[in-house]
């Protein structure tokens, strides 16, 4: 079965959530088929074979890919949290969502100077979250391996806010 297919099979999509005219993509059903959570993180990380010494997930839902992507490629994760979470000194963001507006912090001690890192994350909506986590890998000090997300929002343009990164989804919608 072709990976679009099994995303189209398994995938929700929730009209009006969390607010009206939005259409949320559920992935949960993926995770939750032993099939769907296998062939997702082998594709996520397959493109980057070779290239990277650490997977950074994006909290939360990119914590459950990240967390998978890095052990099946035995690299270390790193965890890109939401504001305030973090015990150390952190390096901070803000940027804006599809929804809102919400800052990412990582520790400032989280990577080894040069460190390649892949970014990963269920949804590549308006690019802010992934943006903002790729500067707070390059402020730690790391240089960007790539972007590697499940499913692409066409309409909402993140691939350009990413310019001039490597961006690869398993599915554009
Ligand atoms: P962006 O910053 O606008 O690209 O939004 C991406 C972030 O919002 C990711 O962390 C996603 O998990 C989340 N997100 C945005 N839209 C959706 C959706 O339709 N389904 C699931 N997550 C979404």
């Amino acid at each position: 079965e072709p990976i679009e297919a099994l995303l189209d099979r398994l995938c929700a999509v929730v009209p009006d959530y969390p607010e009206p005219g939005i259409s949320f993509k559920d992935l949960t059903p993926v995770f939750a088929d032993a099939e769907g959570l296998r062939r997702i993180v082998d594709a996520l990380a397959a493109p980057f074979e070779g290239r990277f010494d650490a997977v950074a997930g994006m909290e939360a839902r990119g914590f459950l890919l990240a967390s998978a992507v890095a052990y099946a490629t035995g690299t270390g994760l790193l965890t890109v949290r939401k504001g305030g979470k973090l015990p150390r000194e952190v390096f901070c963001r803000d940027y804006e969502l599809e929804y809102g507006t919400a800052s990412l912090e990582i520790h400032q001690d989280a990577l080894h100077p040069g460190a390649r890192v892949l970014l990963i994350d269920d949804v590549l909506a308006t690019g802010g979250t992934m943006e903002a986590a790729a500067s707070l890998v390059e402020q730690a000090g790391g240089a960007v391996a790539g972007v590697a997300v499940v499913l692409e929002l066409e309409a909402l343009a993140g691939r350009e806010k990413l310019a001039g990164r490597e961006v690869v989804s398993l599915q554009r919608v």
